[in-house]
């Protein structure tokens, strides 16, 4: 498999560490307000690399956090804790809030069919490990502490900003945000942040009461959970700046070691072409779209584009994508009800697809080729049901296997309505029948018409009528 990896800015053949064996990291939630569709996209990625990679036999270890401390409203470690903000304004404990909205952020993600990791560190969970990180970090030289607070010390680690395109440079740091008058260098960043006594989530530490900063969290529960070098590691595409780079430098500043290998970046969903954000206040959230719109069209719309090219919202684009779902649906289902009969040659086709399928996956998580393929297997399939019945029934589960890799769970009814449109032709070639006993050739003949023009075509067989779609 191809990814482009952020770090080498170009696109590499994935090889694990370990022959087979990935260690994966994904940054997660900041469990403050609810997920929003731009949240689920990139999760929905996520998950439909790793659902990819088990199909092709790896063994893969998936840790995603939950962000519960240190986020604060400015990237440029001032303003309040994103959570603490959150739970004053609703009068209640931080941490019920993070325990109300951890409980939302699986009703959302799971009708979208958004698997779950394997473990979902939360930071408040880790304040002992990042102590025992920050100490090391301090007594090699990297770390420095003013009135309470440790910063990383950015000259001390001279590859410091690979991922990100701009660097950062003293001047234009300096220009961009105020910069905070602790810290030695415009771009060192926040460790650990002294809590004045009133603060609601502080704990001791040898600096004394603090938190920790953000950044901090990702490094120090990815590499308890995955070891110090880490094969994958994912996020959106504000994450690599600053983010992402903060969390190389402080890693491998401890350890002496790469700290992962491959960065997997998605880019942003957008609303009129601007991003999709929580501050912005032009957010949809999951479960707002959830009341009104099947999970599997949300979810096929979020995975029917390239994850590193960012996409707009609209209901047109839903409407778009319903006529791709219900095309699959219709196949499948007339893939459940055809008679079957005596050609073979799905066969064929269902080794073509499976390999496109591969192709276009492995060509750095290529959703929408894998779509595409997906397509144009339904097309061949709906001109063949007059297949043997073990073939048909073949070609019905690699459409669902396929589908399934990209986390689209498919039924053979039809979302608009109760039947499927098996059970409706049926019932058309049924009355047809009946029609021509009762010498009303000419009604059913505008039967057959009819169903024509809706792209369903009849056959006359010796043994009765069977229908496929154009
Ligand atoms: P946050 O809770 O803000 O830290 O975001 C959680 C995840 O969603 C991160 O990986 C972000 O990069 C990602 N994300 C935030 N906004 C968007 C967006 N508009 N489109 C896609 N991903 C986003
Ligand atoms: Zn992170």
């Amino acid at each position: 498999m191809r990814l482009y990896n952020s770090l080498a800015r170009q696109v590499e053949e994935f090889i694990p560490l370990e022959d087979k064996k990935v260690r994966f990291y994904s940054c997660g939630q900041t469990v403050y307000l609810d997920a929003h569709i731009g949240n689920a996209r990139t999760y929905s990625f996520w998950d439909v690399l790793v659902r990819y990679l088990r199909y092709r036999g790896y063994d893969v270890f998936w840790v995603q956090n939950f962000t519960d401390v240190g986020h604060l409203t400015d990237d440029a470690d001032a303003g309040e804790d994103k959570i603490i903000q959150t739970a004053k304004d609703k009068k209640i404990e931080p941490m019920v809030l993070v325990e109300s909205n951890i409980k939302r952020f699986f009703e959302d993600m799971d009708p979208l069919n958004i698997q779950r990791a394997d473990i979902y560190p939360r930071a408040t969970g880790h304040i002992l490990e990042m102590i025992d990180f920050l100490q090391d970090l301090f007594d090699k030289g990297f770390a420095y502490e003013v009135n309470g607070s440790l910063y990383f010390d950015t000259t001390k680690f001279p590859t410091y900003g690979q991922l990100s395109p701009t660097k950062y440079d003293d001047e234009s740091v300096g220009a961009r945000i105020a910069v905070n008058p602790d810290k030695r260098n415009p771009r060192d960043f926040a460790l650990w942040i002294r809590a004045p006594p009133e603060h609601l989530m502080k704990w001791n530490s040898p600096w004394g009461l603090g938190y920790p900063g953000w950044h901090l969290e990702c490094s120090v529960m990815s590499q308890k959970y995955l070891g110090e070098t880490l094969d994958l590691h994912a996020g959106g595409i504000d994450h690599l700046n600053l983010h992402h780079d903060n969390e190389i430098a402080q890693s491998e500043a401890r350890t002496g070691k790469t700290f992962c290998n491959y960065w997997l970046h998605a880019a942003f969903l957008t609303v009129n072409g601007e991003r999709m954000g929580k501050s912005k206040g032009n957010y949809i959230l999951v479960r707002d779209l959830l009341k009104e719109t099947d999970p599997m069209l949300v979810r096929l719309f979020l995975i029917n584009g390239h994850y590193r090219k960012s996409v707009d919202f609209n209901k047109e684009v839903l409407q778009q994508t319903q006529v791709l779902l219900d095309r699959i649906k219709t196949s499948i289902a007339s893939l459940k009800q055809a008679p079957g009969g005596k050609k073979s040659d799905l066969s064929s086709a269902i080794s073509e697809v499976k390999e496109e399928f591969n192709k276009a996956m492995d060509d750095d998580l290529n959703t929408v080729n894998a779509v595409h393929a997906v397509m144009q297997f339904i097309r061949i399939v709906n001109s063949s049901l007059d297949n043997q019945k073990n073939i048909l029934n073949k070609a019905y589960e690699t459409i669902i296997t396929l589908m399934g890799v990209l986390g689209i769970r498919l039924d053979t009814t039809v979302p608009t309505s109760g039947a499927s449109i098996s059970d409706l032709v049926g019932l058309l070639i049924q009355l047809r029948a009946d029609l021509r006993k009762a010498k009303q050739y000419e009604l059913g003949d505008k039967i057959r018409s009819s169903l024509l023009e809706l792209n369903i075509q009849l056959e006359d067989k010796p043994d009765g009528t069977i229908w496929k779609m154009k």
